[in-house]
C-alpha cells in the first residue's frame, strides 16, 4: 500500500498530459467531502462539503476544507461538480462561490433543487447544468460521464472523468440496494463497461468498509416501522435526516395505511420535501399532509409529525421538544421513532434527548431497539462486488476516517489489485496519474476553516484552546495598579473572576504573590506593563494551581500609577 510520507512538500508542477488528484477533505474524517482534479492547467471540483464540529470545537457551526490551494486559480476552474446532496457534499459551496459565484455546478435534478435553495438563503444564484444518468458531457478541460448510484438520498451520480491520462471513476456516496423504493439501482452495468475500457484509477466511498457483508435494503425497515404505527396508542413523531426523502416517504406511506395525517416540522424538513414533492421524488397522497394547527385539532391517534433533530443537535425540533421549548409538548402515550443513524461523536446528544423524551412519557423507537434504520453505504461485500466488476489498475479510497480508508484499501487488494497501486491518501496530499500510474507528490494546506457566525477562517485552534480552557478551567482577570518606580500597589488588586466561587475572599491569599514579583521586579527596575503583565500572570497561575489545582485563563491589566 501507498502510504502518505511525512516530509512531503510542495508538489512539482503538474505532469504534462496527466490528472492531478488533491483531495481536501473526507480523507482522514467523515465530512466536508471536496477533491480537486486538475487536467492543462484546468480545474474541476467534486463536491464541496462541510463537516460538523464536535463537542471540543465549541461555538463552530460548520468546518469548511481550505481553499488556500486553489484560491489564486479560482478563474481555471471549470466547474463543481455535486455527487449528491447530502450537506457533507454541498455543504462548502456557498462559502466557495463567495470567491467566485459564476463556477458552473454540475449536479442532477433534485441535487440543483437542495443547492439551490441553500445558495438562496446566502443570496446567490448559482449557474447550473442538469445532468441525469448516462449522460456525456465535456466540461472544459474534462469529458465527464454520468451514472447512477443508490444513496440515502435519490439521485445521487458516480462520475467518470476522462483525459489523455486515463479514465478515472469517483463514486460519489453509494450501495447497492437491490430494490430500493425509487427503482434506482447503482448502475453496475455503467461500472462494467468503465472497467472493460481500463480504470486508471477508482476513487471509492469508505464509509462502510469496516462492515462485513451486504447493508440491507430500505424494504427491510417496512415491517418495524408499520409496527410503529400500528400500536402507537397517541400521536408518532418521526425524526429523521431532512433529505432522506426515501426513509421519509415510508413514513408517509405507512401513516397512510393507518389512517393518520402529517405534519412537517422544521425549516429544512419542510423545504426539503417541498422541493422532492414538486420534482416527483416524494408522493404523497391527497390531503395527507396538513398544517400544524389543524393537526393538533385532530384526535392525537391520527397524528404524525415528521421533524428534524435524529443527531440531537440542540436547535433542532426534536431535542426543543425533548426541553419543553417547542410548541409540540411532548407527552405520555406519544411515540417518537428515530429513524436514522447515529453518527459518531453525536452519541450522548442523542441518548440525552432520548432520555428525556422517555421522562416526559413517549415510547421511544430507535435503532438500538427496532429495525428502524439502514446504512446509505455500501458495505465490505457490495465494495467487493464492485473492484471484482471494475478491475481499476488503481485505487483510492476516499470518504472515511484513516480506519474506513484502510479498510476499504484492504478489500481492493483482496479483490487483486496490486497493492503498489493502492493509494492510501489522507486531506491535502498530491495525486499525479500519469500514463496510468498514479502516485503520491506532495502536499497542500487542507487544515479546518471554521465557520463561526459570520466569520469564515477567523477561528483559529489556538482560539478554539482558549475556549475550551474558558470552559473547562474559567478566567481570572486582575486589574493592578502599581508605582513602577517602587513596586508597591497603589490600591489592592481587583480581581474578576468566572468559574470560581462567588466569594470576595477567594483571590485574597493571591495578593501577596503579587506583591512578590512586583517588589522584585522594582529591583530589577523592569517597569514594562507587558513584562509585568507575563510575571503577574505566571504567579497567579502557579498560585491557583497550588491552591486550586487548576489551570484558567489569566488575563492581568497592570497599569502604572
Ligand atoms: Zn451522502
Amino acid at each position: 500500500m501507498s502510504h502518505p510520507h511525512p516530509d512531503l512538500g510542495t508538489p512539482p508542477a503538474p505532469p504534462r498530459g496527466g490528472l492531478r488528484i488533491t483531495p481536501l477533505g473526507g480523507l482522514g474524517e467523515i465530512g466536508r467531502n471536496m477533491t480537486v482534479f486538475e487536467h492543462a492547467g484546468r480545474l474541476l471540483i467534486v463536491d464541496c462539503g462541510v463537516l460538523f464540529p464536535e463537542e471540543h470545537q465549541p461555538g463552530v457551526d460548520v468546518i469548511l476544507p481550505d481553499f488556500t490551494s486553489i484560491r489564486d486559480r479560482l478563474d481555471d476552474i471549470d466547474a463543481i461538480v455535486l455527487t449528491h446532496g447530502h450537506e457533507d457534499h454541498i455543504g462548502g459551496v456557498p462559502y466557495l462561490l463567495r470567491e467566485r459565484k459564476n463556477i458552473p455546478i454540475v449536479g442532477s435534478t433534485l441535487t440543483l433543487a437542495f443547492i439551490t435553495a441553500k445558495l438562496k438563503e446566502h443570496r446567490i444564484k448559482p449557474t447550473t447544468i442538469k445532468v441525469r444518468e448516462g449522460d456525456r458531457h465535456t466540461i472544459g478541460a474534462f469529458d465527464l460521464e454520468f451514472a447512477a448510484v443508490n444513496h440515502s438520498i435519490p439521485d445521487g451520480l458516480a462520475v467518470a472523468i476522462r483525459t489523455p491520462a486515463g479514465l478515472v471513476v469517483h463514486t460519489g456516496d453509494f450501495k447497492m440496494d437491490q430494490l430500493p423504493l425509487d427503482g434506482r439501482i447503482t448502475d453496475l452495468r455503467a461500472f462494467a463497461r468503465w472497467g472493460e475500457e481500463g480504470v486508471a484509477l477508482f476513487l471509492v466511498d469508505s464509509t462502510n468498509a469496516e462492515v462485513p457483508g451486504f447493508t440491507l435494503s430500505e424494504r427491510e425497515l417496512t415491517p418495524a416501522i408499520d409496527q410503529v404505527f400500528r400500536t402507537a396508542p397517541r400521536r408518532i413523531i418521526v425524526s429523521s435526516f431532512a433529505s432522506h426523502v426515501h426513509r421519509i416517504q415510508q413514513v408517509i406511506d405507512a401513516a397512510a395505511r393507518h389512517g393518520r395525517k402529517v405534519a412537517f416540522v422544521g425549516r429544512s424538513m419542510v423545504r426539503n420535501m417541498g422541493i422532492a414533492q414538486e420534482l416527483g421524488y416524494l408522493t404523497i397522497p391527497d390531503g395527507m399532509i396538513v398544517d400544524l394547527n389543524v393537526l393538533e385539532k385532530l384526535p392525537d391517534d391520527k397524528v404524525t409529525l415528521i421533524c428534524t433533530g435524529s443527531q440531537g443537535e440542540p436547535m433542532a425540533a426534536l431535542s426543543r421538544m425533548a426541553n419543553r421549548d417547542h410548541v409540540i409538548r411532548i407527552g405520555q402515550g406519544d411515540t417518537v421513532l428515530l429513524a436514522s443513524s447515529l453518527i459518531p461523536g453525536n452519541e450522548n446528544a442523542i441518548y440525552r434527548v432520548i432520555n428525556d423524551l422517555t421522562r416526559w412519557g413517549a415510547t421511544v423507537v430507535h435503532k438500538g431497539n427496532a429495525k428502524v434504520h439502514v446504512s446509505g453505504h455500501a458495505s465490505a461485500g457490495e465494495l467487493m462486488y464492485c473492484y471484482n466488476i471494475i478491475r481499476p489498475r488503481a485505487v483510492m479510497p476516499v470518504h472515511g476516517e484513516w480506519r474506513h480508508l484502510r479498510s476499504n484499501a484492504d478489500l481492493a487488494i483482496k479483490t487483486g489489485v496490486d497493492p503498489q497501486r493502492v493509494i492510501l491518501a489522507e486531506d491535502g496530499l498530491v495525486v499525479d496519474l500519469v500514463n496510468t500510474t498514479a502516485k503520491i507528490t506532495g502536499k497542500v494546506p487542507a487544515g479546518y476553516v471554521y465557520v463561526d457566525g459570520t466569520d469564515v477562517g477567523g477561528v483559529t485552534e489556538a482560539a478554539l484552546k482558549d475556549r475550551r480552557t474558558l470552559a473547562t478551567e474559567g478566567v481570572i482577570t486582575v486589574v493592578v495598579i502599581v508605582d513602577t518606580d517602587t513596586g508597591k500597589l497603589t490600591e489592592p488588586p481587583d480581581f474578576l473572576a468566572r468559574g470560581f466561587p462567588h466569594d470576595k475572599n477567594t483571590f485574597t491569599p493571591a495578593v501577596a504573590a503579587i506583591t512578590a514579583v512586583l517588589v522584585k521586579a522594582a529591583k530589577e527596575k523592569i517597569g514594562d506593563a507587558h513584562q509585568l503583565e507575563q510575571l503577574i500572570s505566571r504567579a497567579i497561575g502557579q498560585w491557583v494551581y497550588r491552591t486550586h489545582r487548576r489551570q484558567p485563563m489569566i488575563i492581568p491589566i497592570v497599569i502604572d500609577a
